[in-house]
């Protein structure tokens, strides 16, 4: 069979899935990993919570996956920037994006704008040190924070602004977000969620690490809710959902705590209030059965909660790509079995997908290795039917920084972290641009010795 050259966008969790299951066959000859970081791994470094250093620990499966001499790492290159789609794609036989969804989905209220007003992406950036969010500015010096939306990125965004620094000091937190912590003035998160209880988009598992380790409070539904939203609130449809309500009703205070969290239900927000943020308005909702799906509708019963810092955190969206085709409704590229659609919903050949900006922000770091192995499926499947594009241009894309690079910058990273008793202490964009210029160059002064 033909052998296949593929370019995979996005060094995530999806792209190193996708690369995992590509190595599998034995066709595939070569593989280049672009990401526009000079860090590869996405969400693994910099999405998930630094609390969670377990989870992380999947980076050193995936370093094996991009340890294969047939894969090249090109990390500090940006599809869009760098090169465009269209030259990549006429230089490889398959291109897969795994770009996840980057954006935040908006909050459409008044206000939500206003200093002190943050979409949660910011604040997980920022926290993880991710390069885009380290500039962020966040007022910890409040005595609550409303976070809309109760998700696990929610819950996430609740642990680390319940813990103290000391916690999280081992970690690979940024320096500049335990400084905050540790002057932070925050006694209570408020995390809102429109719908019930019964409904709940945090996991069981989430929860309980939220109250194994911090006081939580869930608050009792107001007396004028009516009585049919009271019995749909509770409604379990999955053994998941019945375990949360479980855990929500037998989750007992800590003693000695000074900081809460505080779980609202039934309301959804309608005015971030004061520019600087003092509090957001919301308005109690109505549930409906709208054909199995219970849906939040805003009553005429409004309340304020007062609080100095709102964080959205009501899900994410992907960003349109030059060169292919994007469906504004769900914030993806439209696609069948990873194979990505045009707008007018023909194959686009050669271009596939996979990961969050295939199937929507969904699902945990695992759901991507079963997403990648059905795009890659469809890519191995189209070989062999004679459907892939020929390359028609030589490879005119920037080297990038490569394996060995990104191994320098690993190092230095670990080996600040060493000198510090933490994990890792992360080096800023400059700094890794710094260190891969150095790796390049020995690559180079290596190849040029006699
Ligand atoms: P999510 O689970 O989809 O939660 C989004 C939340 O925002 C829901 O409570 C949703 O309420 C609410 N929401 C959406 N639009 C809203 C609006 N206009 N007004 C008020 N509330 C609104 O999203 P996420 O927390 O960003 O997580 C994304 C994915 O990553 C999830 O699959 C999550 O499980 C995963 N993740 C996993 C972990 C982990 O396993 N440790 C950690 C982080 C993230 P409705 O339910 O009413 O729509």
């Amino acid at each position: 069979m033909k052998e296949l050259r593929v370019a995979v966008v996005g060094s995530g969790p999806a792209g190193c899935y996708a690369i995992e299951e590509l190595r599998s066959h034995s066709n595939v000859v070569h593989v280049d990993l672009f990401d526009r970081l000079y860090a590869p791994f996405g969400l693994v470094r910099a999405g998930v919570a630094p609390d969670h250093q377990d989870t992380k620990l999947i980076s050193n499966h995936f370093s094996e996956t991009l340890r294969d001499p047939r894969v090249r790492l090109r990390l500090g290159v940006e599809i869009g920037r760098d090169v465009t789609l269209a030259d990549l794609r006429a230089t490889y036989d398959a291109v897969i994006l795994a770009v996840g969804a980057p954006l935040p989905h908006p909050l459409a209220i008044p206000g939500s704008r206003s200093l002190g007003s943050h979409p949660v992406a910011d604040f997980v950036g920022w926290y993880n040190e991710h390069p885009n969010h380290v500039d962020h500015e966040f007022n910890l010096k409040v005595r609550r924070a409303v976070i809309v939306g109760n998700g696990n990125v929610a819950l996430d965004v609740a642990r680390f602004l319940l813990s103290t620094p000391d916690e999280l000091r081992w970690t690979d937190a940024s320096d500049t977000a335990l400084d905050a912590l540790a002057t932070s003035e925050i006694e209570e998160i408020v995390i809102l969620g429109r719908r019930g209880p019964g409904q709940a988009a945090f996991s069981s598992a989430e929860f309980m690490g939220l109250i194994q380790r911090h006081e939580v409070a869930v608050e009792p539904f107001a007396s004028e809710v009516d009585e049919g939203t009271r019995v749909l609130a509770d409604v379990a449809d999955t053994p998941e959902s019945a375990f949360k309500l479980e855990l929500m009703r037998t989750a007992r205070p800590l003693s000695g705590v000074s900081k809460r969290a505080v779980f609202h239900f039934l309301s959804t927000p309608i005015e971030v209030v004061g520019n600087p943020v003092t509090g957001l308005r919301v308005a109690q909702t109505e549930l409906v059965n709208d054909h199995g799906v219970i849906r939040a509708v805003a009553s005429s019963t409004e309340s304020l909660i007062g609080a100095g810092l709102v964080l959205h955190s009501v899900g994410f969206r992907g960003q349109p790509l030059d060169g292919a085709a994007f469906d504004v409704s769900t914030g993806t590229i439209p696609n069948e079995k990873g194979r990505a659609l045009t707008s007018d919903g023909h194959f686009d050949r050669g271009l596939y997908v996979t990961g969050w900006i295939k199937r929507g922000p969904q699902g945990v770091i695992g759901t991507n290795r079963t997403c990648a192995a059905e795009t890659v499926a469809s890519i191995l499947e189209d070989l062999a039917l004679g459907t892939l594009p020929t390359p028609t241009a030589a490879d005119n894309a920037p080297a990038g920084a490569d394996l060995a690079a990104w191994t320098r910058i690993n190092i230095a990273e670990r080996n600040r972290g060493r000198a510090a008793g933490r994990v890792r202490v992360k080096l800023s964009h400059a700094e890794m641009h710094a260190e891969a210029t150095v790796a390049t160059r020995k690559a180079g002064d290596a190849k040029a010795r006699p």
